[in-house]
């Protein structure tokens, strides 16, 4: 496989999940957290299908995204997210419908052991039926694992649900 298979492979995977997953949780009114901006590529798609139905939360330590893809600024929660998750959870409790991580960059190593640090604080935020969709393996203990949907790669993309 050369990078650029994986590349496609994990865009692919991500649209295939995020959409899966809006419409599975179509029915919770909660709101959705986007944990790393980045370009806003993945924040634009939840936007574009979500449109007003939910409040969309982008967390990001410093916001570099493409102007079409930039939340406004009540809706960003801007830090590490390691400090930001745990006051999320104060200030909102667990009510998050959908949950989006595309936290980690080009090493799968550190990826791993991030989405082990996080995954604790992730968790709690979830409603009941909530999904997360993750570019990494994450670690929970009270979420499900489900099979991803057609035309998503194994192992590009995580779904979880409580
Ligand atoms: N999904 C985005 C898109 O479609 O354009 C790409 C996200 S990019 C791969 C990862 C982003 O996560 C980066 O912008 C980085 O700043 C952010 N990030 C990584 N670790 C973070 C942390 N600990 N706290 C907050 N943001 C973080």
């Amino acid at each position: 496989m050369t990078r650029l298979d994986l590349f496609i492979d994990r865009m692919v995977s991500q649209r295939a999940c995020l959409d899966h997953a809006i419409a599975e949780t179509a029915l919770i009114d909660g709101p959705v957290f986007e944990l790393g901006l980045g370009n806003g590529r993945t924040y634009h798609h939840l936007r574009e299908r979500i449109g007003d139905a939910r409040p969309i939360y982008v967390f990001e330590r410093a916001i570099a995204s493409h102007p079409e893809s930039t939340p406004p600024d009540e809706r960003v929660i801007l830090g590490d997210v390691t400090e930001t998750l745990p006051a999320t959870l104060q200030r909102f409790g667990p009510v998050a419908s959908l949950i989006h991580a595309d936290l980690g960059g080009h090493n799968a190593q550190k990826n791993d052991i991030f989405a082990r640090k996080v995954s604790p604080l992730i968790e709690p935020l979830l409603a009941e039926g909530g999904m997360m969709v993750s570019s990494d393996r994450m670690y929970f203990d009270t979420l499900t694992e489900m099979p991803l949907p057609g035309g998503a790669v194994q192992g590009r993309c995580f779904i979880y649900r409580r």
